[in-house]
């Protein structure tokens, strides 16, 4: 083997311990501090999900709710939706989940362990553990888990859990259109779970069987889909970007022709640079054409087209469609705001998204007058940060500081006795660690200001 090989060897070597590392890092941080629980764990785990802890729970909204004020709360084009999960089966029919909603599956004809055989990667692994390798044939495998409405477990009755929530926006189209004033272009947008009996699971929350979907269905008419469709490509990555994820690890990825779903006129990726396997999906970018209206027009009868109040022209709306998994983008904040030293680990998040916005601490904790300053101050801003803070007053203060850094907060107020004297306190920033002095009377102002 030559020099260059080795260095090469070594460096792939290098670079791949780092990314489990990091990966390990986190699924490790989420455990211990509270974010992410493997799902079912006394009862030895339920692969496929995973469930979220107080701080988990805490970041996933803040994430579900940066979503919706940027695509419904901030526009005027733009309502909501929250369906239910199960829909009449013949929904999964029309929309061609039934047919179409698989991926291919191969089965390893010696320990009979099942595979998805276009992820490559798994497959060449798993060919290093037998001599000789035999594999079945490819078969399409339908990810919908089934389900039956009411006590007889009959075909007539049996329907699916949803793998997105995007047919719930399709057959609310006519709801929407004759209970509001919505006019083409506009949007509906949902955040919901979403369930998919995938092949294989893993990379934590990166691939699951259980998941929350946040969805955009934008209708516009078919002559400027393409308009729009470059306009979400732009918009979604900039979501992205302006809450602090690198822009070098992030970036749009045109899928060829042959490779997209059975729906799609043309598709985008958002792509992440994932530790574990490099550039791959984060969030899908779809122009759906008129595919699933003229699908649920055909199925349900019913005259699905819009009516142009102006012109009185007549049609079936185009669809643009960014879809992203709540988990999925979370692991993306978390993987990209992690950074460690020395002496701290830090999440570097967007303090739109970080758990807790605040901590307060008085620096003793055995003098009366620094923690009654320190509670009122506490309960003073709890109100003004919707209860996004936390009280510490444990150990000495540069653990309380560590111990913020590795779940995110943004900001850190000491109480000390300076304060007593002239009622400022320390702000302490978590990236910097500078800390400045403030008006206790200017706190709240200071800090809002600072975080939103
Ligand atoms: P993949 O090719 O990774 O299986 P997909 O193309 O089937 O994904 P879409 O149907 O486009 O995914 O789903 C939209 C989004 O939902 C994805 O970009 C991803 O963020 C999220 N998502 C899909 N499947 C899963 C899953 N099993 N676990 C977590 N998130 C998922």
């Amino acid at each position: 083997m030559s020099y260059a090989v080795i260095a090469i060897d070594n460096f792939f070597c290098y670079h791949t311990i780092m990314a489990d590392n990091l990966m390990e890092k986190i699924v490790a941080l989420c455990k211990r501090r509270g974010f992410i629980y493997p799902g079912s764990e006394t009862y030895g785990g339920l692969n496929g999900t995973w469930d979220l802890g107080p701080l988990g729970t805490l970041l996933a909204n803040n994430i579900k709710n940066e979503w919706w004020r940027s695509i419904v709360l901030s526009r005027d084009d733009v309502v909501g939706l929250d369906s239910s999960i199960l829909y009449h089966p013949k929904v999964w029919k029309a929309s061609g989940h039934v047919a179409s909603f698989t991926d291919p599956l191969i089965e390893c004809k010696i320990c009979h362990e099942r595979f998805r055989a276009d992820h490559k990667k798994d497959i060449s692994e798993h060919e290093k553990m037998h001599d000789k390798q035999k594999w079945t044939e490819i078969k399409p495998f339908n990810l919908m888990f089934k389900t039956y409405v009411g006590p007889i477990d009959n075909e007539e009755n049996k329907t699916y859990l949803r793998p997105e929530t995007a047919q719930g926006i399709f057959i609310n189209f006519q709801n929407v259109i004759n209970s509001t004033r919505v006019k083409i272009p506009f949007g509906i947008a949902q955040i919901g779970k979403g369930f998919r009996n995938e092949i294989t699971t893993g990379n934590f929350l990166f691939r699951v069987r259980e998941f929350e979907i946040m969805e955009l269905e934008y209708f516009v008419k078919p002559e400027t889909a393409e308009e729009w469709y470059e306009y979400w490509k732009k918009e979604r990555l900039n979501w992205y970007l302006k809450l602090g994820i690198k822009k070098s690890n992030i970036k749009l990825a045109e899928i060829q022709k042959k490779d997209i779903a059975h729906y799609a006129r043309k598709a985008t990726e958002l792509w992440y640079n994932w530790p574990f396997m490099g550039f791959g999906e984060l969030e899908g970018i779809v122009n759906r054409g008129d595919y699933d209206l003229s699908q649920h027009a055909k199925y349900s009868g019913r005259d699905l087209s819009y009516l142009d109040q102006d012109t009185k022209e007549k049609y079936l709306p185009y669809v643009i469609e960014p879809s992203v998994g709540v988990g999925r983008a979370m692991l993306a904040f978390l993987l990209d705001s992690y950074y460690e030293d020395e002496k701290r680990v830090v999440l570097k998040l967007h303090p739109k998204l970080a758990p807790i916005k605040v901590a307060v601490f008085p620096l003793l904790t055995n003098k009366l007058p620094l923690v009654k300053m320190a509670k009122d101050i506490y309960d003073n801003l709890k109100v003004k940060i919707n209860g996004m803070i936390a009280f510490d007053d444990r150990g000495n203060i540069g653990k309380r500081y560590y111990s913020q850094d590795e779940i995110g907060t943004p900001f850190c107020i000491t109480v000390d006795f300076q304060s007593l004297e002239d009622k400022t306190v320390t702000v302490r920033d978590r990236d910097t660690t500078k800390q400045e002095r403030i008006k206790i009377d200017n706190l709240s102002l200071c800090l809002t200001n600072k975080l939103y």
